[in-house]
């Protein structure tokens, strides 16, 4: 079978990088999009290559309508048709409470977490139609449902249109052979954490998780391996939430 070629937004680190290491061992060849860590999307692709797979990194901001289109070109020119896609990319900004916000902060998680999903998934849907099938998964987040008070309500939000651009897209893109899901995670043990101020977040978030304990990268990148692979055939529109029982 032929290798299917795989688009990860910020494939660099976090669960975009578990995600490169799982699609290649699974057989897909990867295109890893980042933003500003090179270093850390060089070392994932050498993970992604020394599994059998060839790799390209790019630096493509998924908010910059010109930077998705290059990201898609490298893509096409490199290792020829995207078959999937993985919307991944994702910001939260600060921690706080809404009042407390900068517009500044709010405008810049909008724009990568929603904006870049739909900029990521316009240019997939076109290249997808053409070659005539495809899949798409999006790293939505279980505060899409919690709505994070005191923490992010404007990522939750950015989150929950994440949930409805699934759905809406699973049922405008279904007959064209091509399948949209959603895996929604709980608390992942990632740099995203130090990132919004607060690296210890996850670690003290157990005694509130079902499972106790955060997830691990690895542990999404399994659901989103599956959404990816032709053992979900008849799965599309789902939102499939990985959160140890939150
Ligand atoms: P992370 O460790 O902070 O990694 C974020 C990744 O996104 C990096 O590869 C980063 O690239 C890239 N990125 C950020 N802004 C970008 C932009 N504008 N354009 C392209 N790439 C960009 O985050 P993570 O925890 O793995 O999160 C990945 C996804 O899971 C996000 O959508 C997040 O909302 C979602 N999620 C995470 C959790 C959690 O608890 N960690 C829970 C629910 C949902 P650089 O390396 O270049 O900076």
């Amino acid at each position: 079978m032929a290798r299917q070629v795989t688009v990860v937004t910020g494939g660099s680190r976090g669960i975009g990088a578990a995600t490169c290491a799982r699609l290649a061992a699974d057989g897909h060849d990867l295109v890893i999009g980042y933003v500003s860590d090179g270093a850390a999307a060089e070392w994932t692709a050498t993970a992604v290559r020394s599994a059998g797979a060839r790799c390209v990194t790019v630096r493509a901001d998924t908010s910059d309508e010109a930077d998705v289109d290059r990201l898609f070109d490298v893509a096409v020119d490199q290792l020829g048709p995207v078959t999937g896609l993985v919307n991944n990319a994702g910001v939260t900004g600060p921690l706080g409470r809404l009042a407390d916000s900068e517009p500044a902060d709010l405008r810049r998680v909008v724009e990568v977490n929603l904006l870049g999903t739909l900029l990521c998934s316009r240019r997939a849907a076109k290249a997808m139609t053409a070659w005539g099938s495809g899949v798409i998964v999006n790293v939505s987040s279980a505060s899409a449902t919690l709505g994070s008070p005191g923490e992010f309500v404007h990522y939750a939000a950015t989150k929950a249109a994440v949930d409805a651009l699934t759905l809406g897209l699973a049922k405008e893109l279904g007959p064209d052979g091509i399948r949209v899901n959603a895996v929604a995670p709980g608390m992942i043990d990632t740099d995203m954490h130090a990132a919004m101020g607060d690296p210890d977040r996850a670690e003290r978030a157990a005694a509130a998780i079902p499972l106790r304990r955060p997830g691990h990268a690895d542990e999404i990148a399994a659901a989103i391996a599956w959404l990816m692979s032709p053992e979900s055939s008849y799965t599309t529109g789902a939102v499939l939430r990985v959160a140890g029982g939150r």
